[in-house]
């Protein structure tokens, strides 16, 4: 049974996909060099899938894995054509990988998950079931997060308090790309097609009507982390210059400022070389004013940086991804 306020768009690239072929749900999963918990994860989906019993399909998107993973897709593949699959000709990072499989989810309801079991798919029951009292978003948020390091819980605590007051938009704190969108969220997310893909913030940006549940994060089921620290640093910064102009803003009052102060000690400077004469030593005073001055610039121009080079890969218009092959999916980017 559907819920009765959910109208599809008209734009969808659904419109040619027969009626019986629309399953209730769509999995995106990201998939990077994750052949050791693959068997596991359709394992557990299978189960809990079966247990939901609504019509469902799995997207797995192929992030450039250079493991196993491509094999094992294709076996998964045969065995069970709902689970479909779409290899990316190389690794173009978990954002990316998340817009490919959302731009070809068919469900009326999309749910992306992580591939290594961080995103407990026992909480899809619950999701559905908010979903059908009328919520278009329904999003899981960690309870704790112990099961990270202290220096990564600090560091993810900063940086929602940072975005949320630098951006307009409120992108809640403990959240992953783990929650159910209507396909009419879908549509319009698909519709975004920045290269920076901060893909928390577009997901806020969209708005409609949003529920939260709770839950706790539980540890990779195997192999390893694919975000070092300093993948996460980039991603922040794409968060934050996606979302805000204000360090554009705080770069310009820097500059004020220290132009200000320039000037005040130039006058200064003047005066007393008329009231006092000309006074060669100085160097000190000297070395410290084009110092100071040279850093600021460098900084401020490292923040215009930031964002020109960001402009610039806008302005090139390449696609987001380029797909190799893909099992089971009408593939069409320009939906
Ligand atoms: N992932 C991806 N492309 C990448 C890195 C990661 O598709 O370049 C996938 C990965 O396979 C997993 C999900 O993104 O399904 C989350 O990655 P991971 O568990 O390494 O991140 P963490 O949970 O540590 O933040
Ligand atoms: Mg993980």
């Amino acid at each position: 049974m559907e819920p009765l306020n959910k109208n599809t768009t008209t734009s969808s690239p659904q419109a040619n996909v027969a009626d019986q072929d629309v399953p209730t749900l769509s999995l995106v999963v990201p998939v990077f060099n994750e052949e050791d918990v693959l068997p596991v994860l359709f394992d557990r989906l299978r189960r809990i899938l079966e247990h939901l019993g609504e019509s469902y399909e799995i997207i797995c998107v192929n992030d450039g894995s250079t493991d196993g993973t491509a094999e094992l897709l294709t076996e998964a593949h045969a065995r069970d054509d709902r689970i479909k699959v779409l290899n990316f000709s190389r690794n173009f990072g978990k954002e990316i990988a998340l817009t490919a499989g959302l731009d070809v989810a068919l469900g009326k309801a999309v749910v992306p998950i992580d591939a290594d079991l961080q995103d407990p798919p026992e909480l899809i029951e619950t999701f559905l079931k908010k979903w059908r009292e009328g919520f278009d978003v329904v999003y899981a948020v960690r309870r704790r997060r112990n099961t990270d390091t202290a220096m990564k819980r600090w560091s993810a605590t900063k940086f929602y308090q940072v975005i949320n007051r630098l951006s307009g938009v409120s992108i809640p704190a403990n959240t992953g790309d783990f929650r159910l969108m209507d396909q009419r969220v879908v549509r319009v997310i698909v519709q975004l097609r920045e290269q920076n893909r901060f893909m928390k913030g577009l997901f806020a940006w969209v708005g409609f009507r949003h529920a939260e549940i709770t839950y706790d994060r539980p540890e990779r089921a195997a192999g390893e982390t694919k975000f070092n620290y300093w993948r996460l640093w980039n991603f922040a910064l794409d968060g934050i210059t996606g979302f805000s102009t204000v360090p554009l803003r705080v770069a310009g009052y820097v500059g004020m400022l220290t132009a200000m102060g320039a000037i005040i000690y130039g006058l200064f400077l003047i005066m007393r070389t008329l009231t006092h004469g000309v006074d060669v030593p100085g160097y000190a005073s000297l070395m410290v004013a084009v110092l100071l001055i040279g850093g600021l610039q460098l900084v401020v121009l490292g923040v215009i940086g930031e964002y020109l080079g960001r402009l610039y890969e806008e302005a090139r218009k390449r696609p987001l991804y380029v797909v190799e092959s893909s099992l089971g999916l009408k593939f069409d980017e320009n939906k």
